[in-house]
């Protein structure tokens, strides 16, 4: 499996260097070259765990299975409070998901219980010597969820960016009052796009980035425009509907719709990944709330950069700049299914 760029096709990694490199130098997102194909009659029965390590051992061959083994037992630990690390509740026919039994509450421990592992042994493959500096923007959850993901990993540290009028109460306390010694946060003037672009110009700042490397540290980033980040979101999509299966609630190979209320694109974009390759779904629904840029988008095909960002009370939801389009517009233009 390699990966490319959204903007360069000519560009061809390992996961392990894009999982290092948070975001490729001509300013793309680096997706897979194609998805693999997998029969989900063989998924079902998986635990979260050995489903996890399926899914992963996929997309990173380069990781040993035993290395790789040790890290989801790690990551998908005592950590969740529920053994099988997410539920899920039929009411009136509908499935709804459980994605909040992680540490921080928020749907991003899902991934970011992981990619402190992911990162470690990406550096050990790619025979990196340099300190790991994690920036992150964040409109809330991301922050808390990565400060504790990184919290007391060694080698690496992280720095939070979020909107100091742009986040809720709980959010910001969550996140300054984390503890480890390799944290740092700060809020910002601006909103969570101001956040991310700032975020992403100090990633293709070339003169910054050989300084820090001649102090012996390089940039990565936890936000979900690192692949290895959306690629953990890929599971509790096919574990859940394993689960619908076993709870007799579908037949197997049924197609079901799913809905996901969505910002950067992220947690959707894994929905898709999974309908690519296995995955029976016939519609992946958007939901938005007042900064419905991509329901305008996938309405009309135009997307409204200029429009005002509204302040609501789903903070999580409030943006201009939806990231990982990119990589769909990407995957549609390169017609896979
Ligand atoms: C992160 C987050 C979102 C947005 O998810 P994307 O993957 O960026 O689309 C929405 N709601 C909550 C509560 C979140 O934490």
């Amino acid at each position: 499996m390699r990966y490319t760029s959204t903007r360069n096709k000519n560009i061809s990694l390992r996961g392990s260097q894009c999982i290092l490199k948070g975001i490729s130098e001509d300013g793309g997102l680096f997706v897979p070259e194609y998805f693999p194909q997998i029969d989900i009659s063989e998924l079902i029965d998986l635990d979260y765990r050995s489903l996890a390590l399926f899914i992963l051992g996929e997309f990173f061959p380069e990781i040993e299975k035993e290395t790789l083994k040790m890290a989801t037992n790690q990551a998908y630990d005592r950590k969740f409070s529920s053994n099988e690390i997410i539920k899920q509740e039929n009411i009136m026919g509908v499935n709804f998901l459980q994605l909040y039994h992680g540490p921080t509450l928020a749907f991003k421990d899902m991934a970011l219980s992981i990619l402190p592992y992911q990162l470690n042994i990406s550096k050990e493959i790619e025979n990196i010597k340099e300190e790991i500096v994690i920036l992150t923007a964040t409109s809330g959850d991301t922050g808390k969820a990565a400060l504790e993901g990184f919290a007391s990993i060694k080698d690496t540290s992280i720095i939070v960016f979020f909107p100091e009028e742009g986040v809720s109460q709980v959010q910001k306390l969550q996140m300054i009052s984390q503890e480890g010694d390799n944290t740092l946060v700060a809020g910002i003037k601006g909103n969570f796009d101001d956040a991310q672009n700032g975020v992403k110009y100090i990633f293709n700042d070339e003169d910054f980035k050989s300084k820090l490397k001649e102090d012996s540290y390089i940039l990565s980033s936890a936000n979900s425009i690192n692949i290895g980040r959306l690629i953990p979101q890929i599971v509790y999509y096919i574990y859940s509907y394993g689960k619908m299966v076993k709870n007799d609630e579908i037949d197997l190979g049924e197609k079901i719709n799913i809905v996901v209320h969505t910002r950067n694109f992220g947690n959707i974009l894994a929905g898709y990944y999974a309908r690519n390759m296995c995955l029976p779904i016939n519609k992946l629904i958007c939901a938005s709330n007042d900064n419905n840029v991509l329901t305008e988008f996938l309405n009309t095909g135009q997307y409204n950069i200029k429009r005002e960002l509204k302040l609501t009370s789903s903070p999580s939801m409030d943006i201009l700049i939806s990231s990982n389009l990119e990589r769909l517009l990407f995957h549609l233009r390169n017609d896979d299914k």
